[in-house]
């Protein structure tokens, strides 16, 4: 499997990084974000290392679109949030910070006035850890 050795998301799939996983199968990856944009806010990713939308597969591509709808599934069942986009950067301009092909699992609210490039901060972890086991109930 092709991966990149300075990667954070191969060294996270490596387990070599921890994470709050939420599923994983023999192509992707579901992992909490550790700085959530919202509450529930939760990452897919291919196993398989690539940069972008336009170096993925389209055999993986599919393969990661299933499991995040698997995964807003069960974030719609935990949080019940008012709405839930699926997203996805690509280049600098469009806020990619980690060059590893992935798609954003976020639970939105209704005003939550949350804009394309939110920003990076830190979440509380432990709420993160005791959320990613309350959604792992319903995958
Ligand atoms: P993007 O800005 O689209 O490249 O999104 C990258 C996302 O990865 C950001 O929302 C970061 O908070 C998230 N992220 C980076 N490192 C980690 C990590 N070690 N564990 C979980 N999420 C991470
Ligand atoms: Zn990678």
């Amino acid at each position: 499997m092709n991966r990149d050795p300075d990667c954070i998301f191969c060294k996270i799939v490596a387990g070599e990084v921890p994470s709050f996983k939420l599923f994983e199968d023999d192509a992707t990856l579901a992992f909490m974000d550790i700085n959530p944009a919202n509450e529930g806010h939760a990452l897919v990713i291919p196993k398989e290392h690539a940069t972008d939308l336009y170096a993925v597969s389209d055999a993986v591509l599919a393969r990661t679109a299933a499991t995040a709808k698997k995964v807003a599934g069960a974030l719609a069942r935990t949080l019940a949030p008012d709405g839930l986009n699926l997203v996805q950067c690509n280049g600098p301009a469009a806020a990619q910070s980690v060059m590893h092909f992935h798609v954003h699992v976020l639970p939105r609210v209704k005003d939550d006035r949350l804009a394309m490039n939110w920003g990076l901060k830190l979440g509380d972890i432990d709420a993160i850890g005791r959320l990613a086991e309350r959604i792992r109930v319903w995958i």
